[in-house]
């Protein structure tokens, strides 16, 4: 089969590979759909700590199951399904303090820009999703950056009425945190972003007011369009250090904000410690999900309360992974449909 091999940053390239044989457990999906995603594209620029190369790229897929491993229940060759990357292994120290996003056994799986993809049993038996014939492959792909939001909304907790900023809009992530905010009931969404082209679908997915940070005073429009006071909530989804420290200028005494873009390693910030304290800014910090979190996000893109599609621009073959990613780099798209059927 023709796989797309990460062998290090800025270096991938199309290969050969035999057709993996799944295990016991395990399910052998023919890839229909794969979307490129904020993590690839990290990964792709300079690497990523948790993940050395070689492996075959891409993670955020839909397929049909063509074989299946011994012991494996509920599943069968030709259903549609979508999976998670990761999943937790329910019995760690973490997993039993309700934390499975910090499991110290997270399985992952990558795999996704080839024609097959393995789903390793950890994965089938708690993170594997048959798609309803209404979602397509790809809208049902999103399942995966969706939980990471879903995971961090449920710490935000937001309020019917409250007012959020988020900094980095336009970028798929932030565009599921304003349809979850607007879900929440909020009464307004200020979208701060850099690329007009994809602040417009911020725009057109309900952000109220739509500001461009190249040719605006950020910190005086958010606090004219706030009384004076700041957002109640601040969500940091463009993984700068500038951005962190722009969230905490942002919000209002008493608000919370949530740092989402995680930053290189050894990343420090200079943050006013009194305005952290005598505002009582509440700081939350987030990444990944857990089980739970992934059965949420798939009900809500099954009953169309978050829509994917508005996240996809458009399709391109296992040939033109690198040419996705770079059009990712430059803010020309959101997420590509990688379709291995293409040529
Ligand atoms: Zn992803
Ligand atoms: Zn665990």
């Amino acid at each position: 089969m023709r796989a797309v091999e990460y062998l290090g940053p800025q270096q991938i390239e199309l290969r050969r590979v035999p057709i993996p044989k799944p295990k016991a457990g395990e399910l052998l999906v023919r890839v229909r759909s794969a979307l490129t995603c904020g993590t690839d594209v990290k990964t792709y620029r300079r690497g990523h700590p948790k993940f050395p190369p070689p492996f075959v790229f891409g993670h955020e897929f839909g397929g049909d199951i063509v074989e299946t491993g011994s012991d494996v229940e509920h599943f069968k060759a030709g259903m549609r399904v979508t999976a998670n990357v990761f999943a937790e292994c329910g019995e760690c120290f973490f997993c039993r303090h309700g934390q499975g996003n910090l499991c110290e056994h997270l399985e992952y799986n990558f795999g996704a820009f080839a024609e097959y993809v393995i789903i390793p049993a950890p994965i089938v038996r708690v993170n594997t999703f048959e798609i309803p014939h209404h979602l397509s492959y790809a809208e049902a792909a999103v399942v995966e950056p969706l939980l990471t939001v879903v995971h961090g909304q449920r710490l935000l907790n937001i309020q019917p009425g409250e007012s959020v900023a988020v900094i980095g809009a336009g970028g798929p992530i932030s565009l599921m945190h304003i349809q979850m905010a607007l879900l929440a009931g909020v009464s307004s969404i200020i979208a701060i972003g850099h690329s007009d082209l994809r602040l417009e679908t911020a725009r057109q997915l309900g952000a109220h007011h739509i500001l461009n940070a190249h040719n605006i005073d950020t910190l005086a429009a958010i606090r004219e369009l706030t009384e004076g006071r700041g957002a109640d909530v601040v969500i940091e989804c463009a993984g700068t250090k500038l951005a962190w420290e722009t969230a905490v200028e942002v919000v209002r005494r008493g608000g919370r904000v949530e740092w989402f873009g995680g930053l290189p390693s050894g990343t420090k910030m200079e943050l006013d410690a009194t305005r952290l304290h005598y505002g009582a800014i509440t700081l939350l910090n987030t990444h990944g999900g857990d089980a739970a979190d992934a059965r949420q996000a798939f009900q809500l893109l099954s009953d169309g309360r978050v829509n994917a599609r508005a996240l996809l621009s458009g399709e391109l073959p296992l040939e033109q992974v690198e040419t996705a990613l770079k059009k990712m780099i430059a803010g020309e798209v959101i997420k590509m449909v990688i379709n291995p059927d293409l040529h």
